[in-house]
């Protein structure tokens, strides 16, 4: 097979279109490809009167041009990217079952290391019980929500698989997810998407897997200490009373458990403050943000996304994030007194608001430098905005134009849950989050026409993107102590679903070919 890119076609096209289109590009008669394959499918909708979808394809032909690279496979499971099975009895605890330490526990498998998996927060049925008390009576369980339990934080997210790493490892970390029910659609789509609904599958079938390939999974078991010795680590201490010998620990925590990360630092961890952001979620109508980017054809095209940045009047960088077409934003807290915001969506991403969130820089100087400083810049934030939504989970929202100073006609109503009191944005952001957010929205306003409405809601408070400390690790990939690695969001290495996923890849061979020495 062979390759052709940039082969563009109309939204809607039919499939003999593409295979003509194909056929034209490659400079054969449509007749004699016998096989395509989408290798890439994106959406370049710089011009909304001339939207088009752009392929590439890999095309099986007789008398195919030798112009054109050939096709090469790239392994489609993390098993093929283990070379050597480690042959000898380790004691590994994977500490964390979000995406990196699923990825990370999957891959040792494949290599022939059972780790334990520690995961403090209860599976994704236990979860979806959590998180529905949250809802519906504002009931925070502290240990198993939307950061805390079996798929970590991605689990009741949108689901959105994009990152800006290097792709070297999505054939086989995208591959690992299709055999765990992921849609097929993730191994070509330049935006992959899998929606919560069937996250919940993939988490789940990752956990049968694990356990029938002999893997241990400890849920509602936490990480409290660990025991050092020459500067390695030993053993570990769960809440459940529990003491493990380990010879090795990957430590995929995530990017909300203070708790760990301070027992960690008392424990001699090493570790830097870095830089993360903070703001709010904001609400539009997705129908508008379709015709906005997509104008006559956005029928036929999926929901549409958006992602600007510009610089606020003091040079900080604003941007939105994670955005959500046909989602809801929901409340993501894990700490008691406190409103975290985030977005969710199902796989059809069928709900008739889009939302993203908007966020402004925050660096080290913002608090002093200091190492836990950013951990309690966030904390002041999200307690302020517990208060400001009334004090019972329900979020706290402000409509834009009360923000900014415009007057607020046809509201729409925030699809968040619990939704709490109206309130002033002012009261719960440091002020240059808040000069930041306003200077953004009118810069915003200038990529999509409608995007500063008045009547859209602002819910607060946005303030766990990433993680406001980094763990060193080294060229072998621990710790200062020996026989830790670090990995995922928490690590402050990776950002996202996809990139934590890789880099827990990346952790686990890393382990085995120390171990493997
Ligand atoms: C609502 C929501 C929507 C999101 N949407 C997207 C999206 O669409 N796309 C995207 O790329 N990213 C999204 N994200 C971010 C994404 O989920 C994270 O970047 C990703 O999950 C990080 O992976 P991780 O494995 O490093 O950490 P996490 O997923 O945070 O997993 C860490 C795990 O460690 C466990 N843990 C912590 N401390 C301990 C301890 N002491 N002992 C035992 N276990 C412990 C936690 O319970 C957790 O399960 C979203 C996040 C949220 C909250």
């Amino acid at each position: 097979m062979f390759v052709v890119d940039s082969v563009k076609l109309k939204p809607g096209h039919s499939e003999d279109e593409l295979k003509f289109a194909a056929a034209r590009k490659a400079g054969i008669g449509a007749g004699k490809i016998s096989e395509i394959k989408i290798l890439r499918k994106s959406i370049d909708a710089r011009d909304r009167e001339n939207v088009r979808l752009v392929y590439s394809l890999a095309l099986s032909a007789v008398g195919a041009n030798r112009r054109f690279p050939e096709y090469r496979e790239s392994a489609d499971r993390v098993a093929a990217l283990v070379k050597n099975k480690l042959n000898k009895p380790l004691r590994v605890a994977v500490i964390g079952a979000g995406p990196a330490g699923l990825m990370a526990a999957l891959t040792l498998q494949a290599g022939g290391i059972n780790p334990v998996l520690i995961e403090r927060g209860g599976d994704a049925e236990a979860r979806e019980k959590a998180v529905n008390a949250l809802k519906s009576q504002g009931v925070l369980n502290t240990e198993c929500n939307v950061q805390y339990g079996m798929g970590g934080a991605g689990l009741f997210s949108d689901g959105k698989l994009n990152s800006g790493i290097s792709r070297e490892f999505f054939p086989a970390v995208f591959g690992e997810l299709v055999s765990l029910g992921a849609p097929k659609d993730i191994l070509y789509e330049s935006h992959p998407h899998v929606g919560t609904d069937k996250l919940k599958d993939v988490v789940t079938n990752a956990s049968a897997r694990l356990r029938s390939g002999g893997t241990e999974i400890k849920t509602f078991s936490r990480l409290d200490d660990i025991e050092v010795s020459d500067g390695k680590i030993v053993g570990i201490a769960l809440s459940t009373g529990e003491r493990l010998a380990v010879d090795a620990v990957i430590l995929a925590i995530g990017h909300s458990a203070f708790d760990t990360f301070r027992m960690l630092a008392a424990k001699g961890v090493l570790m830097e403050p870095k830089p993360f952001s903070v703001g709010v979620r904001i609400e539009h109508l997705q129908s508008f943000i379709n015709e906005g980017r997509y104008g006559k054809f956005a029928a036929m095209l999926p929901p549409a996304e958006y992602k600007f940045s510009a610089k606020s009047a003091s040079g900080r960088g604003v941007y939105t994030f994670c955005m959500c077409p046909g989602g809801e934003v929901i409340v993501s807290s894990s700490d008691p007194g406190t409103i975290v915001t985030n977005g969710m969506s199902y796989r059809a991403r069928s709900g008739s608001n889009a939302n993203a969130a908007i966020l402004v820089s925050v660096t080290p100087s913002d608090f002093n430098g200091s190492l836990f400083g950013g951990f309690e810049f966030r904390s002041r934030i999200e307690r302020a905005a517990f208060a400001a939504g009334g004090g019972r989970y329900g979020a706290p929202v402000q409509y834009l134009g009360d923000f900014i100073g415009m007057p607020v006609k046809n509201k729409l109503p925030p699809t968040v849950s619990p939704v709490g009191g109206e309130c002033d944005l002012t009261t719960v952001l440091p002020r240059f989050v808040a000069d930041g957010l306003k200077d953004a929205v009118a810069a915003f306003d200038l990529n999509l026409k409608g995007f500063m409405a008045p009547g859209s809601p602002l819910i607060g408070a946005e303030t766990r993107s990433s993680c406001p400390v980094r763990i060193l690790r080294g060229e072998s990939g621990e710790s200062s102590i020996g026989g830790i690695f670090p990995a995922g969001e928490g690590a402050g290495w990776a950002g996202g679903i996809t990139s934590s996923a890789v880099d827990g890849v990346k952790a686990a061979l890393k382990l085995m070919r120390k171990f493997g020495e």
